[in-house]
Order: structure tokens, then sequence, then C-alpha cells
């Protein structure tokens, strides 16, 4: 079995990206700029917009954080929106999810620019991602798709299943290696909570995205032997074993599936890392005019 090393794959991501940062200030003397909007106090939200800024301040970008009380309003928050959509000092900004309750993601998402929705949720940006135009892809299923070119993995005519339908993970993921494009062109079938016979559907895949959101909820039998696991899950669980007391664990039983498995992501480590560069290429991106050229 193979390990994907998304820190690794990130990591030699991020050094191109900081010599093109380097090239940005020493010929224009402007550095990328991403902004994050962040309401409420939810620790997991604060940690990956911490991690968000801390990758870019790593390539030499600028980031700038706005924070709001969890009672901000819906008109407030849509204020916000439009002052970094019109501030020309902001190349991309990202509203980080979820947002209260009381506030309708969707109306916020649509009202961000899609020339800066580095996020890509924008119904512009998904449109263009499903027609395959340029877009901003959303970070996650751009992050593995690089993640699978980096690796070698062969997906053109490959069964591919993507367990989670999500419009942040799942259902972006089964378009994008569906396309008629360069490493994609795979027969993808999305799977969800209403799927039947799941555990045969996923022990026919040569390629297995687990974006379920339950702990190590794939197990060794539903994984062809020989089959490349991408495992995108995220969960924070109590562990003797470690110094903190926690541990992360993904959507896949490592452990036992590794055993099965030609090449595996592991948690953490894996599409974790990869997400957040592929959030800081679309600001390289969004700085540099190319998408919307
Ligand atoms: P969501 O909760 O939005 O979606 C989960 C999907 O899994 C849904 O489509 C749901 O089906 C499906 N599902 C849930 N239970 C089952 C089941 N028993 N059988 C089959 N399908 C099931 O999750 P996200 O897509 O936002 O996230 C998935 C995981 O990825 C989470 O652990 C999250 O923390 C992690 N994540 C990691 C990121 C990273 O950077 N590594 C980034 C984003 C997320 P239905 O639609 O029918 O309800």
């Amino acid at each position: 079995m193979n390990l994907i090393d998304g820190k690794q794959i990130a990591a030699e991501i991020k050094a191109k990206i900081a010599d093109e940062v380097g090239k940005m200030i020493d010929d224009e003397d402007k550095s990328p700029h991403l902004a994050a909007v962040l309401v409420g106090d939810d620790p997991a939200s604060q940690t990956y917009v911490a991690s968000k800024e801390k990758a870019c301040q790593s390539v030499g970008m600028m980031t700038s954080v706005y924070r709001y009380p969890t009672e901000t309003t819906q008109e407030e928050l849509l204020d916000v929106v439009k002052f970094l959509n019109n501030d020309p000092e902001i190349d991309g900004f990202i509203v980080q999810l979820p947002l209260p309750n009381h506030i309708d993601e969707n109306v916020i998402i649509e009202a961000i620019d899609p020339k800066k929705d580095v996020d890509g949720f924008h119904p512009m940006n998904v449109g263009r991602m499903v027609l395959n135009l340029p877009a901003y892809l959303p970070a996650t299923p751009y992050g593995i798709m690089q993640m699978i070119e980096h690796a070698g993995v062969e997906t053109s005519g490959k069964n591919v299943v993507v367990v989670g339908r999500s419009n942040i993970v799942g259902t972006p993921v089964s378009i994008l290696l569906s396309r008629k494009a360069k490493n994609a062109n795979a027969t993808v079938t999305l799977c969800h909570s209403r799927t039947e016979n799941l555990n045969e559907v996923c022990a026919n895949a040569d390629i297995l995205v687990a974006a379920i959101g339950v702990p190590e909820f794939i197990k060794e039998d539903m994984v062809k032997p020989g089959a490349v696991v991408i495992d995108v899950g995220i969960h924070r669980v109590k562990s003797d074993k470690t110094k903190s007391g926690f541990k992360l664990i993904g959507d896949v039983a490592f452990d036992e599936v590794s055993k099965k498995a030609s090449q595996i992501t592991p948690v953490p480590g894996g599409v974790g890392p990869m997400t957040i560069v592929s959030l800081i290429q679309n600001t390289l991106k969004a700085a540099k005019g190319e998408v919307y050229a």
C-alpha cells in the first residue's frame, strides 16, 4: 500500500505559489490578499480560518479576518459582503461556513462577487465548473483532483464511487471526475444516505472517495482489493494514546482498509492540507485575474 501524502504534495504546491507571489511583489509591488469573514465563535471554524491565514502568510500573501458576533443579522453580513466586493485591496474572500441558523447561507453566497469567490461556492462558479469553463473550483474537490494527479492515479474509464453528495465536497468531486478533461473521464457513481446496496457499490470502485461525515464508516469489506481510497472526513476523537488526549480520524477505517487499498490518503495529512493549498491557489488566480480574464 502506498500512502498519498497530502502534506508533502501541498508543500510542493506551496513552494511554487511562494515563488509566484515573490515575483508579483518584485514586479508589481503587490501581494495577493485574501479576506475571511467569521461570524460567531464556533471553535472548528476559528481553527479553519486560522490555518488558512497561516498558509497565506507562509507564501507571502496578505490576509484580513473580519470577525462578527453570532447575533450579526443577515443584512449586516450582506453589507460586509458588499464592502469586500467593492474593496480593490481584496483579491478574494471567503465567508466561513456554517453561519448561524438565522442567516441564509445561500443568500450570502449569492451576494459574493463571483470574481472574488475563491471558495467557488457561488452558482456562477458552480455552473462554470459544470460546463468545464474557467472557474474557481471549491477547495476540497480541487485539492482531491490535484492529489489524484500528483499520485499518478489513472482516472480515465475507471469506476469511481463518491460517498456523500454535499455541495462543497461530494457533488463537485463527482462532477470534476466525470468531466471530459485531463485527469478525469471516470465513470462516477454518487452515493448518499438513500443508496441501496452501498457496500456492494463501494466494493466495485477502482477509486473510492469517502465524504460522509461518519467516523470510520468505510470498512474493509466495502473496498475492492487494489482500490485507491481518498478519505475526506475529519473527526476529532478522544484518545488515550496522545498527549493532547485527542486524535484525528477520517471517514475510513484506516487500519483495515489500508491493508487492501493500493493507495490511500491518511487523516491527518491527506485531503486537509490539499484543501488549504487549493484555496490559496484560487487566491493567487484571483490576484492575477486568471479565471475571469
Ligand atoms: P455533509 O454532512 O454535508 O454530507 C454528508 C453526505 O454523506 C450526505 O450527502 C449524506 O447523505 C451522506 N451520508 C451520511 N450518512 C450516510 C450513510 N450512512 N450512507 C451513505 N451516505 C451517507 O458532509 P460534508 O460533505 O460537508 O463533509 C464530509 C466529511 O468531510 C466530514 O467529516 C467533514 O468534516 C469533512 N470535510 C473535510 C474537509 C477537508 O478539508 N479535509 C473539508 C470539508 C469537509 P444525504 O445527502 O442523503 O444526507
